[in-house]
């Protein structure tokens, strides 16, 4: 599995349509400060589901929608799409290949599609969950981040490598789990009494 392609239109400084295509391995992108670096990787995080406006670097998530320059007015709309490529069956869908879109108008409504089809967001968390990519995997790390993971304590340093490894879905999933047990424990109470005002 391997990111194959980034397609972004009306997101941040890329007006026009723009595709990035990549290979396996590794891919730089070089460019002037200002020239829009960081705008590629704000569009991964985004297209993951990314929803802190801070987290890709504004002040609200409309920011993300192209605003304008001298000479082109501002647009209506952004979208991003991640290409996956699927030939090894990491992702769990029948296709050797994966889109992921994600796209929002200046009401702040955000509509999301894999491979063209309408989905949810949890649709694609979930589609990507055991592969290791998502929003909460530190697939992304951020100028300054590293700095913050060295200067970290023990404690938190665990934290961000047991993340990495992919513990977090296993803990959500039994954060999951115990909330039914709980439910589950709140109905049998339930029971145990009408039974008794039954006797
Ligand atoms: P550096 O090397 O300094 O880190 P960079 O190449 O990573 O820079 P970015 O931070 O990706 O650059 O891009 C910044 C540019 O994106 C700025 O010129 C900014 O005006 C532009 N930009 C950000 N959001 C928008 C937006 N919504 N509409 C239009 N332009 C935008």
């Amino acid at each position: 599995m391997y990111l194959k392609s980034l397609t972004v239109k009306g997101f941040k400084s890329f007006a026009s349509t723009t595709t990035l295509r990549l290979e396996p391995g590794i891919t730089c992108v070089v460019g002037p400060n200002g020239s829009g670096k960081s705008n590629v990787v704000d569009a991964i995080a985004w297209v993951l589901g990314e929803h802190s406006a801070k987290a890709l670097r504004g002040g609200k998530m409309e920011d993300v929608i192209f605003a304008g320059t001298a000479g082109r007015a501002p647009l209506g709309r952004a979208e991003v799409t991640l290409t996956i490529d699927n030939t090894d069956g990491a992702l769990p869908i029948d296709y050797t290949e994966v889109s992921i879109t994600r796209r929002m108008f200046r009401s702040g409504e955000s509509e999301y599609e894999i491979n063209g089809n309408s989905c949810r967001l949890l649709d694609i968390q979930e589609l990507l969950s055991d592969s290791g990519i998502g929003r909460e995997m530190h697939v992304i790390v951020g100028q300054g981040q590293l700095d913050a993971v060295l200067h970290a304590k023990p404690e938190d340093r665990r934290a961000f490598i047991e993340e990495a490894a992919g513990v977090l879905k296993h803990r959500k999933r039994k954060e999951k789990a115990l909330r039914k047990l709980d439910a589950m424990q709140t109905n049998l109470n339930r029971l145990t009494d009408l039974t008794a005002e039954l006797r």
